[in-house]
């Protein structure tokens, strides 16, 4: 089953801030993903971890690079390290229904508190 996409493609807002056309505040990197402040925090840590490369979710990303999704759980758990315990909850809203806003994969790392749990 496919997940549905907004369509048609516009000039996707996370392929610019990786490329540094919209300023953002970068909180880690690795070779082929950067982690960055969410606009709106819901954590006293919410950070995205996206790969530079541009794919739609992580359903996408899974099938057309694993390693990639690996090295975002990988910097996810480095952000919460560097920025709280190290302890973190890692979300990819993968479809609308889901939640997913922009459609360039990315994890939210959230950690810092106490995290309840309503997803609904
Ligand atoms: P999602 O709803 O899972 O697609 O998540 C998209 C996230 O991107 C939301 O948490 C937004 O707050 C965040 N966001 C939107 N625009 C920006 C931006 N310019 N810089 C950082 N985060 C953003
Ligand atoms: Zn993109």
């Amino acid at each position: 089953m496919t997940v549905e996409t907004p369509g048609p493609a516009q000039p996707c807002l996370f392929c610019k801030i990786v490329a540094g056309d919209i300023p953002t505040t970068v909180v880690a990197e690795s070779e082929n993903a950067v982690a960055f402040n969410d606009i709106d925090p819901k954590a006293p840590v919410h950070a995205l971890v996206v790969p530079r490369d541009h794919h739609v979710n992580v359903t996408e990303l899974a099938a057309a690079d694993p390693d990639l999704l690996a090295e975002l759980v990988d910097l996810g758990s480095r952000v919460a390290g560097q920025l709280a315990d190290g302890q973190f909850r890692l979300i990819f809203n993968n479809g609308t229904r889901a939640g997913q806003s922009v459609f360039h994969v990315h994890g939210h790392v959230l950690a810092g508190t106490d995290l309840g749990w309503t997803p609904a």
